[in-house]
């Protein structure tokens, strides 16, 4: 699962702080429709060992390998038209000027950022603001040994198949499409072709083993297509599907177990090739459970079919990679926290009866990305928690992961925007949150995950379940307050991980500004809040703010017209997180439903109309893209004469266009 995916402004971090070394690093990459694009550093890259850099960039190259195919899942048409659209890009000597050429060019580059013709986020087509005879004079323009052609079609048989695709708005529409009578012949994805949701759901309870306690993740590396009138399932590995491009991955996968760290690296690595090879989805459930109980690697790395969230029945993977290395100072923190997970349990301000008398610390570990590949690229996670399956989670854990140089590129990218002029009340707030904002948002997640989520326990004969459509709304305002409460808490001063018992201050001051305010900019006008986290940041937000009415400990006040949040007494809030916890804690324990709903529908999830208009005025103002990616890193290794490898250096210097450009032409095994 992917954590907290920063869509508008990284929905948390605005600023940031001393305790981040100020850098000389250029984020910018650059801006076009609603996408802003970064790079990130990768600190620490140069103090691993050879070995480990060479690991690095062997699975880099594996990462890269696997591109196409996420791609071709996107829509079937993706691959060859942007190979049209680069060679018209490349061909182009006209008028740079020209609204049409520039709006072609910005066309390109969405397209390149969704990876095919939808958005990467909404999944709506991308509307072309070029002609049809611009584009058709291009095509024209192109050498006949330019015209990416399939087998037998003849240019005018391609045309007709791919204008429609770029101009026709009727013509694949949406990529994923959730509500509809049909998701699947609705939805212009690649994942099934020729089969109705009907048919799909057939196939797949024909198969399935309900009694089975350890299924494997049913159509997970296939496309289910019909053939002579019968569904079948194409799978995805070497002598199938993507086989081309699954070859290349393998071939680099071989290089980087090599000079994998351990044994037990080296072995989970081998079965990943075989799961590659042979398609069979015991093979990577197998090397999904290794990889889980592998916590000593440095080095470590996702490549495969993972996150389903692109079929609209959440079966299929969509092919991603993370290449990735422990930043062990930072994991320190992680290590710290759970190391005294029982103290702080011993401490939570709820009923003794709900604590947990034995409380085992999730260990997370936070990760500098080295590279970015498929699905996860451009825009990308600043946090993962593996494998997906239910059942390995449950008997055998996951891992989490904090992904801390994403983290830090969209904070440094975000500085001087004007978000915090905007928003905050006054330049006091704004400077303490200068310093502090960073260190502790980044604690808050780090209490949330670590141990919030494992705090307390039911009572006895309490159904887990037993909140229903509101569990996991309840279930991260839990974990948030657990943060939230003991972030106050002078152990983590005594810890060492803060240097000043008022830090908290400045995550408090965010986080119900956020809830009451400006997370309401991802909602659409007339729409209430409904997804999980953000339901759990206002009805914290707005119950705090009610319930520290009498108190004055928050308030909403006008200056000039504006809203701001204005917050009176720290301490006084910081009780209330306690109490309110306490509330939430005994209605988990005691399963008692009724006073979750109303909890929920009294503070989560509607929106007053008036303050939301004001919000999203305020944001126009802004110079802010709603969207972000990246571009990677290049890893640029150097040899001996006998051809090992002696160095490997990263370089930045890299743009958007010419990255992307680079990719299509050394690794498109799928159009070659
Ligand atoms: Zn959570």
């Amino acid at each position: 699962m992917k954590k907290a995916i920063p869509t508008l402004i990284l929905g948390t971090v605005i600023t940031i702080g001393a305790q981040a070394a100020p850098k000389d690093f250029n984020y910018n990459v650059e801006r076009f429709a609603d996408i802003e694009v970064l790079r990130y550093e990768v600190p620490g890259f140069d103090n691993l060992s050879l070995r480990q850099k060479t690991m690095v960039y062997y699975l880099a190259e594996a990462a890269h390998m696997g591109r196409d195919i996420i791609w071709d899942q996107h829509g079937k048409h993706n691959l060859q038209l942007r190979q049209l659209l680069e060679a018209i890009y490349l061909n182009y000597d006209g008028d740079k000027t020209s609204a049409d050429y520039l709006a072609f060019e910005t066309y390109l580059k969405q397209v390149w950022f969704g990876n095919g013709i939808h958005h990467h986020y909404s999944t709506e087509k991308f509307v072309p603001a070029f002609s049809q005879d611009f584009f058709v004079a291009q095509v024209n323009a192109l050498p006949q040994a330019q015209l990416p052609l399939l087998d037998g079609q003849s240019k005018a048989q391609m045309m007709d198949v791919l204008v429609p695709v770029i101009f026709d708005p009727t013509v694949m529409a949406k990529g994923v499409n959730q509500d509809a009578e049909d998701v699947i012949t609705s939805s212009a994805n690649n994942l099934y072709e020729g089969v109705t949701q009907a048919e799909v759901e057939a196939y797949f309870a024909g198969i399935k083993d309900p009694n089975d306690k350890t299924p494997i993740s049913f159509g997970l590396n296939s496309k289910l297509v019909k053939r002579d009138g019968k569904v079948v399932e194409e799978h995805y590995h070497l002598n199938g599907l993507y086989g081309e491009a699954i070859a290349k991955i393998i071939y680099w996968l071989t290089m980087a177990k090599d000079v994998a760290e351990n044994d037990a690296q080296r072995n989970y690595i081998t079965t990943l090739i075989d799961y590659y090879t042979t398609g069979d989805l015991r093979k990577f459930d197998e090397y999904s459970i290794a990889w889980t109980q592998d916590l000593d690697s440095e080095v470590d790395f996702v490549n495969g079919f993972i996150e389903s969230y692109g079929d609209p029945l959440g079966m299929t993977g969509a092919w991603e990679s993370y290449v990735n290395f422990k930043n062990v100072e930072a994991s320190h923190r992680t290590q710290l926290i759970s190391d005294n997970a029982q103290w702080f349990e011993d401490r939570s301000p709820v009923d003794a009866r709900f604590r947990k008398p034995v409380v085992k610390g999730v260990s997370a570990k936070v990760i500098t990305a080295a590279t970015l590949g498929g699905d996860a690229f451009p825009a990308t996670a600043i946090g993962i928690n593996l494998p997906n399956a239910n059942w390995i989670r449950a008997e055998h854990g996951s891992k989490s992961v904090t992904i801390e140089n994403i983290t830090e590129a969209y904070a440094m990218a975000s500085k001087g925007n004007g978000f915090n002029e905007e928003f905050v009340i006054d330049e006091k707030t704004r400077q303490h949150m200068e310093k502090y904002l960073y260190i502790t948002d980044m604690l808050h997640t780090d209490l949330h995950e670590c141990l919030g989520h494992g705090s307390g326990q039911l009572l006895p004969g309490v159904d887990p379940d037993a909140m229903k459509e509101h569990g996991s709304t309840l279930e991260e305002t839990r974990a948030d307050l657990y943060a939230l409460y003991f972030l106050a808490d002078p152990k983590l001063v005594e810890l060492g991980i803060l240097d000043n018992p008022e830090a908290y201050k400045a995550e408090y001051y965010k986080f119900i500004m956020n809830g009451l305010m400006t997370q309401l900019n991802r909602i659409e006008p007339g729409k209430n809040v409904e997804e999980a986290h953000m339901r759990d940041r206002q009805l914290i937000a707005k119950w705090i703010l009610e319930h520290g009415k009498k108190s004055k400990a928050v308030e909403l006040v006008k200056r000039k017209g504006k809203t701001y949040v204005k917050i009176n007494n720290y301490e006084k809030v910081r009780e209330l997180v306690g109490q309110l916890l306490s509330e939430v804690q005994r209605i988990k324990s005691e399963g008692d439903y009724e006073a979750c709903c109303k909890l929920v529908n009294d503070y989560a999830v509607k929106v007053d109309p008036a303050l939301h208009e004001e919000v999203l005025r305020r944001y126009a103002t802004l110079d802010m893209a709603p969207y972000r990616g990246f571009v990677n890193p290049r890893y640029i290794p150097t040899y001996d004469e006998k051809g090992n490898i002696i160095d490997v250096k990263v370089d930045y210097t890299e743009g958007y266009a010419e990255q992307m450009l680079r990719l299509s032409r050394d690794y498109s095994p799928l159009t070659k």
